[in-house]
């Protein structure tokens, strides 16, 4: 079971490495539901997430989901002396803090531009986060922490790039700089053109010389016996001249 779920793991990562850009550390971004349930099920979060996720993290929440643990009092005092352990991230409500699950969809936006992983038990939460593409979730469950597969929004989004319905701001960048270093001008048909006519020019002149040596050979019909020096000066001039071609003949007479 556990190497199933680590490849399983694995495969989930890859993806939102490759279609989402996501690097390490990851930045794993966590309420206060999660570390109750990690609390409970024994699960040292800090020693775990690493070798789960098969790299450097950075655990990290937000002041107003520290806020909400300190309302709720007693029952989730040990949670809030994990969650308090990681690193707090700036959210918008510094001045009048809101429902956790508020926080953290907010912290996401419309694309999850900080890569955040988000750890929660929370089903607002896991609800919201499955409206945006490139959001992986992490929950708690049978005493294991689980990466849950890609939404179906992310996989929606993902097949949408390939089928070139949308480009992302990262990879427009990357084919402009990439034709910029090529020299590929932006449109194509201004170089095809130009080489046509290239090609157009240079036949020409060949095909000309041609129709001249052709038209040469109806004199020399005319046998002339004064010497054959004479024969040969022909022949020297109409390869040179088309001119001597009426000069030719009266030296035979
Ligand atoms: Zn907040």
């Amino acid at each position: 079971m556990k190497i199933k779920r680590q490849k399983q793991a694995k495969k989930t990562i890859s993806f939102y490495k490759f279609n989402f850009n996501f690097r390490q550390p990851f930045q794993i971004l966590m309420d206060g539901t999660f570390c109750q349930a990690a609390l409970k099920n024994k699960i040292q979060i800090k020693e775990q997430m690493p070798k789960y996720l098969m790299g450097e993290i950075q655990l990290c929440t937000t002041n107003c989901a520290l806020k909400e643990l300190e309302t709720l009092g007693k029952q989730l005092y040990g949670a809030k002396l994990i969650l308090q352990r990681f690193q707090v991230r700036k959210c918008p409500h510094l001045k009048s803090p809101v429902p956790a699950s508020e926080c953290l969809l907010s912290m996401l936006g419309e694309t999850n531009p900080h890569h955040y992983f988000i750890a929660t038990q929370d089903r607002a939460v896991t609800a919201g986060l499955k409206k945006i593409p490139g959001v992986p979730l992490l929950y708690i469950i049978l005493n294991t922490i689980v990466l849950d597969k890609p939404s179906q929004e992310s996989l929606d989004h993902v097949q949408a790039v390939q089928l070139g319905e949308l480009v992302s701001p990262a990879q427009q960048q990357s084919i402009r700089s990439l034709k910029e270093e090529q020299g590929i001008p932006l449109k194509d048909g201004e170089r095809r053109g130009k080489k046509r006519k290239r090609k157009q020019s240079n036949p020409n002149p060949l095909s000309c010389l041609k129709k001249k040596k052709k038209g040469v050979p109806t004199p020399p019909l005319k046998k002339t016996e004064p010497g054959e020096k004479k024969k040969r000066s022909r022949h020297k001039k109409r390869k040179t001249v088309e001119g001597d071609n009426t000069t030719a003949p009266a030296v035979s007479l």
